[in-house]
Order: C-alpha cells, then sequence, then structure tokens
C-alpha cells in the first residue's frame, strides 16, 4: 500500500508510520512542525523514520504543499494534522483551530476529489459528543461539543462526509477516544501525570477526579486507522479502548507503577466533558476493530518509555 500520513511528526502521526512501516507499506509523511509544544519532541519523532526503507517526509503545511501531486498514487491518505487541546481552543486561540482543522481538512478535501485515487481516513475525536446523551455513545447519538475544539473537529468530519457524498470521496472519520502511550503530547494527561511522577512537581488535577475516560492505547488507535485504510467501508466510527476508568483510579495505577504524584485541585474548565465511553459495536463490524491492551498494560508501557526519554534528558 502506498500511503501519506499528514501530521506524521506528531503523537498519534508518529507511531502511524512506523505501524504502517512495519506492515511494509510505503509511507510520505507531511508535517508543518507547529510549535504547539516542544519542537524537539517532533523531531525525536521523526528521527527514527528517517533511517526506515520506504518512508520519505515533506515539511510543510497542507494549506501550502501541492496536495493534488502528494496525493497522486496514493493509496490511501490517513488524515491526522491538526491543532489538538481543548482548553486553548477558546478565546485568540480559536483562529489556529479553525485554520489547521477546518481549513486545512476542506484543502485535503478538495485535493483527493481532485487527485485522490484511494481513500481517505480522518482522525476526528470523541470531543463532537460533547456531554453526550447516554453511555457507551453509539454514533447515531446527536453530537453537542462543549469546546471549540470539538467544534472544529465536528465542522471537519462534516466536511468529510460532504465531500463523500457529494463527489463520491471515500472517507471514513475515526472518533479517537483519549489516545495514550508512550510520546503522548506533553499537554496530556498521562504525559503530565508520568513527568510529575518522576519528579517533585505537582499535577494539576481539573474536578474532584471522578469524571472518566475512555482511555485507547495508541497501537490499538493506529492498528484501527490502517484496517480502516483496507476496508471499503466509509462513514464515522468510534474507536475506543475499552478502558473507561476515573482519574481517581488512574492516580492508583500510576502510584503502583511508578510513584505516588502531589495532586493539586482545581474546578472544572469550560470545555471539559464529565464523561466519555464508545460503543465501538459499529467499527467492529465494519472492519474488524478489537481493542487490545488494557489500561494497566498500557501505563507500564508509557510509564517504562516515558521513564527513557526523562533520564536521558536528565542526563
Ligand atoms: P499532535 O499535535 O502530536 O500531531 C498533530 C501534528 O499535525 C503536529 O505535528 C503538527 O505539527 C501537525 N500539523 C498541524 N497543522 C498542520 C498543517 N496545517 N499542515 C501540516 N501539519 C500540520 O497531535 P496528536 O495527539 O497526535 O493528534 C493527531 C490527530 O488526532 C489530531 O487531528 C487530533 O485532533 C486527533 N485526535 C487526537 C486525540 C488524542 O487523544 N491525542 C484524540 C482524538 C483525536
Amino acid at each position: 500500500m502506498r500511503a501519506v500520513v499528514t501530521g506524521a511528526a506528531g503523537f498519534i502521526g508518529s507511531h502511524l508510520c512506523d505501524h504502517l512501516l512495519d506492515c511494509g507499506d510505503e509511507v510520505t509523511g507531511i508535517d508543518a512542525m507547529t510549535d504547539y509544544y516542544d519542537l524537539a519532541r517532533k523531531e525525536a519523532n521523526l528521527a527514527p523514520l528517517h533511517g526506515r526503507r520506504g518512508f520519505s517526509f515533506r515539511h510543510g503545511d497542507l494549506l501550502a504543499l501541492p496536495l493534488v501531486t502528494l496525493f497522486a498514487h496514493a493509496d490511501v491518505v490517513y488524515h491526522l494534522a491538526g491543532q489538538p487541546g481543548v482548553r486553548p481552543s477558546w478565546g485568540h486561540g480559536f483562529a489556529a483551530y479553525l485554520e489547521r482543522n477546518v481549513l486545512a481538512t476542506q484543502h485535503v478535501l478538495e485535493a483527493a476529489r481532485t487527485a485522490l485515487p484511494g481513500r481517505l481516513i480522518y482522525a476526528s475525536s470523541s470531543s463532537v459528543y460533547g456531554d453526550a446523551e447516554a453511555y457507551p455513545t453509539a454514533e447515531s447519538l446527536r453530537p453537542q461539543p462543549v469546546s471549540p475544539y470539538g467544534v472544529t473537529k465536528l465542522a471537519a468530519e462534516h466536511l468529510c462526509e460532504l465531500y463523500r457524498t457529494a463527489f463520491g470521496v471515500p472517507t471514513t472519520s475515526l472518533r479517537l477516544f483519549s489516545v495514550y502511550g508512550p510520546r503522548q503530547r506533553p499537554d496530556m494527561a498521562f504525559a503530565q501525570l508520568i513527568a510529575a511522577a518522576a519528579s517533585d512537581e505537582a499535577f494539576t488535577l481539573f474536578g474532584d477526579g471522578e469524571q472518566t475516560r475512555d482511555f485507547t492505547y495508541v497501537g490499538d488507535v493506529v492498528s484501527a486507522l490502517r484496517q480502516a485504510g483496507l476496508s471499503s467501508w466509509t462513514g464515522v466510527a468510534n474507536i475506543g479502548g475499552g478502558n473507561r476508568i476515573t482519574m481517581n483510579r488512574v492516580l492508583g495505577l500510576l502510584d503502583e507503577l511508578a510513584a505516588p504524584v502531589r495532586v493539586v485541585r482545581i474546578p472544572d474548565q469550560s470545555g471539559d466533558v464529565r464523561h466519555t465511553a464508545a460503543d465501538i459495536t459499529l467499527a467492529r463490524r465494519a472492519f474488524g476493530y478489537q481493542p487490545r491492551v488494557d489500561i494497566r498494560e498500557g501505563l507500564r508501557a508509557m510509564v517504562e518509555a516515558e521513564r527513557v526519554t526523562l533520564s536521558a534528558v536528565a542526563r
């Protein structure tokens, strides 16, 4: 398979490139190397990929690159580039969300309509649901995002559906639920927890800790992305990990696996949802998705990987 991965230097994108190359695919990675977090991390994510057979990289913004040329021979475009993060999406930060999540996706879809012989898989988000009407949440329930980030992810997902129905571009949007694992973005809770466990810094916990999340191991996510890429199914499907637990329980697990974390509790922030839980029946039926990594195993793998990284930084 010939694949294009947008957002290849990011957390999930770099794991996806690894997985596709392991499967024998040819991969062109694209990334603008935005400065949302430390660029050194993105360079570190890319470094091992550069040496791998079948991998090439194009540095640039989706709004400026010749996407028609880049997509011309692709069997699958995995569109992961975007502006993540719920809390910074309020206020002035919104412009970046609009540009990187909505406008960039429209450029990708226009190029796909013109030139893509294959399919387009879009990384959507559980944030589209907001405070969902029921748990576990099925795709048939009404999305009602509670953050500007969620609004932009939903808008991009609607654009994918629109290009699918209006022009026949075979698009699939996967609503990813709280992805974790090695190389997780430093603004995400698990990465911050592990960094706090390895230092004397406190971890800031929003709310009472009884909020739940359906955590999904990054290895399961990249398998789902490729399975969707190989399948002829199109549409919108949830990708959850079946690991729905409270943040208080995560703290307990981390205490067992690494070290106790000093916690500072502050009130919930606007845009934070109370619970998430994915009904994954559709993804299972459509392309055989089955999460394999439970939270203890996944968190242990992440702690081990971050320990190596943190001790290398300390040296
Ligand atoms: P990330 O920030 O690590 O990766 C995104 C990458 O996209 C970055 O390296 C950035 O430089 C690149 N990028 C942004 N705008 C670009 C543009 N216009 N042109 C080219 N490159 C651009 O984030 P991540 O956590 O790996 O998330 C990847 C995708 O998955 C995002 O679309 C995010 O919304 C979605 N998602 C993530 C999660 C999660 O839990 N991490 C959950 C649901 C959905």
